[in-house]
């Protein structure tokens, strides 16, 4: 009978340590719900994946993952810690392609939303909001592509990449060519469910739960976390012309540009990007150019050192196709690009906009993009200043030092095309355009990996340095309050006041170091 219950006692501790292994740990078990209890993993692959990102340059470890199967799930596991005599911190990880462990949770809970078994995409259409698709938080954009392309329609703002959750581009703002004619994403967005930092499940739109509306979009995750989002949705077209012209001259390509951003119509996109004499073997958009056009490019890189490539897009379908060259041919008329280097492409809508994944696999199979280490930065530079930038960053710095093949991409921005009442910061010079500029290094080891975040940092202290007033993008690299203050400018009290209001402990997205300091 003693072995018996020895036998048996054991069991029961095997057993319980191995649903609740945080149990030696700090960790507030004890509040915890049983359904939510077995959605919590201590498994190392599990915790490995999570503890780690696309920037492969920071690793925070959380002391349990959460695979939840439905948002009640979520709801009940921030309730716990909201009511904690301890709260545990909690960060939702949409694909965690962040790049400075903006998705992590050091000693917490990472919710993988991928988890999630409930949520789907509904593409619906009403007279008085158009149509929209309803979308659960956790979806790719490829999702969102694939679902309402069935239906002939699509959403008007995209990323360049599109294997990234709808719920992480909504908390920063989601840009690319089209930002500057349809605005970033979170323009685009009519209503969301979310999941506040006391666990409450609310609706918000402009009108209903406005303060919570405006503070998600573009809020890196501090107020709720995203169960739904409702993606404003028009009708797609079926092809594009892929249009890519070269300058050697940096003012000229800019002052063109701003010429292509005014006259374009609704269904154009454009962007810009910085060629440099190496030749980029690992970056993602030099497929472009067939294998003749690439060399007669690369030689007039080599002569320069630098020259610039602006690209246009313009959307076309069966109603359009017989007119679409001869409008291309008017538009391109108007610029001042080197001649004979504009190179055209034509693909359709889908491959167009899900290009960055055909590069993606082309790295993969070659070794590169997943072991690469990406110490990116991100930034908006006042119009004002951009040709200084162009002089003192990409041509003293980039060109110079030489350290990566990027890419690297600049193109404008139209403020009135984002809603001050977001979350998301840009530039304060109060002019219409401002610029994006995206240096998204990759690196093979640590040590390059260090070398490239070190110049990122010299960056940012020689933009501080000339005065010229630049944002991050995808904020990386603040360390204390003073400087979160000084990135939302004008924003920061309101910013403050709606964390108390909708996480008061403090529990949600703590990677972003902005109100936990690590
Ligand atoms: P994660 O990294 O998982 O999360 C980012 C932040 O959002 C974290 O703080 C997280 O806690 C929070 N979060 C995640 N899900 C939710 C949710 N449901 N509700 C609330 N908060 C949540 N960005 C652009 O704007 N344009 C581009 O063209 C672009 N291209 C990219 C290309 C590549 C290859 C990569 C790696 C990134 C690119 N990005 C681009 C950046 C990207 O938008 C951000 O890194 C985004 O956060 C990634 O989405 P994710 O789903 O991986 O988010």
């Amino acid at each position: 009978y003693i072995i018996l219950l020895y036998i048996i006692n054991n069991l029961v501790s095997v057993i319980s340590t191995n649903l609740t292994p945080w149990k030696n740990t700090s960790f507030p078990y004890e509040t915890l719900h049983v359904e939510i209890a077995t959605k919590l993993s201590q498994d190392p692959i599990s915790i490995k994946t999570v503890s780690s990102d696309f920037g492969k340059l920071i690793q925070e470890t959380p002391t349990a993952v959460f695979h939840p199967s439905t948002i009640s799930d979520i709801a009940r596991l921030i309730k716990a810690s909201y009511t904690a005599s301890t709260p545990f911190k909690i960060a939702a990880r949409g694909r965690g392609h962040s790049v400075g462990g903006q998705a992590m949770a050091k000693d917490g809970v990472v919710v993988e939303m991928s988890s999630l078994v409930d949520g789907g995409i509904r593409v619906c259409g009403c007279e008085s909001l158009g149509f929209y698709a309803d979308v659960s938080g956790e979806k790719f954009w490829i999702d969102v592509l694939k679902t309402t392309i069935e239906h002939g329609l699509a959403p008007v703002s995209w990323t360049d990449y599109l294997y990234l959750s709808v719920g992480g581009t909504l908390s920063n703002a989601g840009i690319s060519g089209q930002s500057f004619l349809h605005g970033p994403q979170i323009s685009n967005v009519l209503e969301m469910d979310v999941i506040t930092g006391k666990g409450d499940f609310m609706t918000c739109s402009k009108t209903i739960n406005s303060e919570l509306f405006y503070g998600v979009l573009g809020g890196l995750g501090q107020f709720g976390i995203i169960t739904r989002a409702r993606i404003v949705l028009q009708k797609a077209p079926t092809r594009v012309k892929w249009v890519r012209m070269i300058y050697e001259d940096f003012a000229t390509f800019t002052k063109d540009q701003v010429k292509e951003m005014v006259q374009a119509f609704i269904d154009t996109e454009m962007k810009g990007s910085l060629i440099m004499k190496k030749s980029p073997a690992n970056n993602w958009r030099s497929s472009f150019f067939s294998i003749h056009d690439e060399a007669k490019v690369n030689s007039l890189a080599t002569k320069h050192g630098i020259i610039y490539s602006l690209e246009v897009v313009k959307y076309y379908d069966d109603f359009s196709i017989k007119t679409i060259d001869e409008e291309l041919d008017e538009m391109f008329n108007e610029l001042s690009f080197k001649t004979g280097f504009i190179f055209k492409k034509d693909v359709t809508f889908v491959d167009f906009l899900n290009r960055v994944r055909t590069e993606e696999v082309k790295l993969r199979s070659e070794g590169f993009w997943d072991i690469d280490h990406h110490p990116w930065l991100n930034l908006f530079v006042p119009k004002s200043h951009i040709l200084e930038f162009n002089q003192r960053v990409f041509v003293d710095i980039i060109k110079k030092e030489s350290k990566s093949s990027g890419p690297f991409l600049v193109y404008p921005m139209n403020r009135k095309r984002w809603d001050y009442k977001t979350s998301a910061v840009i530039c304060d010079e109060d002019v219409d355009i401002f610029y994006t500029v995206g240096l998204l290094h990759s690196a093979r080891n640590v040590e390059d990996g260090k070398i490239l975040d070190d110049q990122n940092k010299r960056i940012l202290m020689l933009c501080d340095e000339l005065g010229i007033k630049v944002k991050q993008y995808l904020p990386q690299y603040y360390k204390t309050k003073e400087e979160w203050m000084k990135h939302f400018g004008s924003k920061w009290s309101v910013f403050e006041e709606r964390k108390a209001k909708y996480d008061p402990k403090m529990i949600l997205s703590p990677g972003q170091n902005i109100f936990n300091f690590s």
